[in-house]
C-alpha cells in the first residue's frame, strides 16, 4: 500500500452493467386495497413511512412480500402506497403519501437519483471521502433500503423480504446513478429467519462484480480504513459517525487519547492523525482490535500516525475502566461510542442508567480539564433524555461539563421521520 492518495483510481462511468442474477423475482404487479385504523389513518397523513399489522381493519388474505397495498380513507380517498411485508408486524412500508401514483422501475429510478444526488457535496474533489451512506431507508423515501459506497463497492442492506422483487430494477438504477465495480447484498438478521421468500439470496452474496477476498478500502476524510461489507457489522463500518471522528481528529493534539468501543479504531486513527501523543482502543471483539492495527498501518505514511503509539485492548469496557481507574491511568480525550442499549422504549431506562455509569467510569480516567466525547446509537432514547443524564451524571461525580457541544445525524444518514433520529454525541470539557 502506497500513499493514502494512490490507490482511489477514479470511479469508472463506463463500466458495462453485469447480466443481473437471473433467479431475481420480478414484481408480481399485485395491488391491494387496505382499510385501517382511524390513528394509522392519521399518522399516514402526517407522513409515517410504517403501517403495523395491528392498524388494518381489511386487506388481502395472503399477499406476497413486495406486493403494492394501497390505503384508502374511510371515505375511499387515496392515502398511502407501500411494499407489504406479510413476515413483519411493519407489514407496510409506504413509498408514496397523499395523491395516486405510479410506483414503477423509473420511480425506483428516480428516488435513487435523487438520493444519490443528495450527497453530491460529499463527492466533491476536495472532500477525500468515498465511504458514505447513498440511500438512508425510510428517510431518504425507500422504507427498509440502506444503501453504502465504499470507494467502487456498493452494499445493500435489506430491512424487508420486500424489497426483493424490486432488486432488480434498484440495482440498475444504482448502475446508472453511482457506477461500481461490486455490489455485495446485505441482509438484516430477522429476514434471515425465513429463508423461504429470500429465492435463494443469502447475506453478504455478491450480485455484481468480482468475489471479494478481503475487506475493502475507502477514504474518510483523507484517511484510509477497511470495511468488512461481507460479515462486518452494519454493511462493514460505521459510516455514521464521520463527522465526529472528524472532530475528534482536532482536539486530539498532544493529547493520550482513550477510544472505548473502538471497533475497527474510526476515531482511533483520525485521532493519531490528529497529533494525538497516544491512543488506546478497546472492545470486546478481538477481530475489530486487530483491524485497529490494519487501519493504523494503513495510514502510517503520515508523521503523526507513524509516531502515535497505539495499545488495542480486546476486552470488556467497563471492567477495563474500572481497572484503569484503579491504576491511576489518565487521559486527556476519552471516547465512548457504545453499541445499542436500548431495542424497546421499555430498555430505555435501563439504557440511560447503563449511559450514566459509562460518563462516571469515562470521567473516571479522565485527567481534569480534559475532553468527553460520548455518544448514543439507541434510536429508543431521546437525544435530550440522553444528553440530561451524561450532564447530571457528571455534576453528580463532582465533574460538572462545560463548554458543551451537541452532534446529531451527518448529512449522508437524513432523518426522515422520528423513529428515524438514532444518533447523538456529546463533546465537553470535565
Ligand atoms: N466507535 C466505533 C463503532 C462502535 S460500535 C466506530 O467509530 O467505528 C460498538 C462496539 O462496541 C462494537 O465494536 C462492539 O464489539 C463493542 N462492544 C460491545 N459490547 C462491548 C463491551 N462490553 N466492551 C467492549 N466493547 C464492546
Amino acid at each position: 500500500m502506497g500513499a493514502a492518495t494512490s490507490y482511489i483510481a477514479p470511479v469508472p462511468t463506463n463500466d458495462p452493467v453485469e447480466p443481473l442474477p437471473s433467479y431475481l423475482p420480478s414484481p408480481t404487479g399485485k395491488r391491494h386495497p387496505l382499510r385501517v385504523t382511524p390513528p394509522a389513518e392519521r399518522s399516514l397523513r402526517d407522513g409515517h413511512p410504517w403501517l403495523f399489522d395491528t392498524s388494518i381493519l381489511e386487506g388481502p388474505d395472503a399477499p406476497e412480500p413486495g406486493d403494492l397495498g394501497i390505503v384508502f380513507d374511510r371515505k375511499k380517498r387515496f392515502l398511502a402506497v407501500g411494499l407489504i411485508d406479510p413476515a413483519s408486524p411493519i407489514r407496510l412500508r409506504v413509498l408514496h403519501h397523499g395523491s395516486p401514483c405510479r410506483i414503477d422501475a423509473d420511480w425506483f429510478a428516480q428516488r435513487i437519483a435523487e438520493s444519490s444526488a443528495r450527497r453530491d457535496p460529499l463527492r466533491a474533489p476536495g472532500a477525500k471521502t468515498d465511504g458514505f451512506r447513498l440511500v438512508n431507508g425510510e428517510s431518504d423515501g425507500l422504507p427498509g433500503l440502506v444503501v453504502d459506497r465504499y470507494a467502487r463497492t456498493l452494499v445493500i442492506k435489506l430491512y424487508s423480504a420486500a424489497w426483493i422483487p424490486y432488486l432488480r430494477g434498484i440495482l440498475q438504477a444504482l448502475a446508472t446513478a453511482q457506477p461500481h465495480e461490486r455490489l455485495v447484498l446485505r441482509m438484516n438478521r430477522s429476514m434471515r429467519k425465513d429463508p423461504i421468500p429470500l429465492h435463494g439470496l443469502s447475506d453478504g452474496q455478491i450480485l455484481v462484480g468480482s468475489p471479494l477476498d478481503g475487506p475493502v478500502l475507502f477514504q474518510e476524510h483523507g484517511l484510509v480504513f477497511e470495511a468488512e461489507p461481507v460479515t462486518g457489522q452494519k454493511t462493514g463500518f460505521f459510516l455514521d459517525q464521520r463527522e465526529n471522528r472528524r472532530k475528534v481528529g482536532g482536539l486530539a493534539k498532544g493529547r493520550h487519547v482513550l477510544n472505548v468501543f473502538s471497533y475497527t479504531g474510526g476515531f482511533t486513527v483520525h485521532a493519531a492523525a490528529g497529533g494525538a501523543r497516544s491512543v488506546t482502543s478497546i472492545d470486546l471483539s478481538k477481530p475489530a482490535i486487530e483491524a485497529v492495527e490494519r487501519n493504523l498501518d494503513l495510514n502510517r505514511h503520515l508523521a503523526s500516525v507513524a509516531r502515535c503509539p497505539h495499545r488495542g485492548l480486546a476486552v470488556d469496557a467497563f471492567q477495563a475502566l474500572e481497572t484503569m481507574a484503579q491504576e491511576g491511568r489518565r487521559f486527556g480525550l476519552v471516547i465512548l461510542d457504545p453499541p445499542m442499549f436500548a431495542q424497546s422504549a421499555a430498555q430505555a431506562p435501563p439504557a440511560l442508567r447503563a449511559y450514566a455509569r459509562l460518563t462516571r467510569l469515562g470521567l473516571s480516567v479522565l485527567q481534569p480539564g480534559g475532553t468527553l466525547v460520548q455518544a448514543s446509537c439507541s434510536n429508543r432514547v431521546d437525544a435530550q433524555a440522553f444528553f440530561d443524564c451524561v450532564i447530571d451524571a457528571a455534576a453528580q461525580a463532582g465533574r460538572p461539563l462545560e463548554n458543551i457541544e451537541t452532534t446529531d445525524h451527518a448529512m449522508d444518514h437524513p432523518i426522515g421521520f422520528a423513529d428515524g433520529q438514532y444518533l447523538k454525541c456529546l463533546f465537553a470539557i470535565a
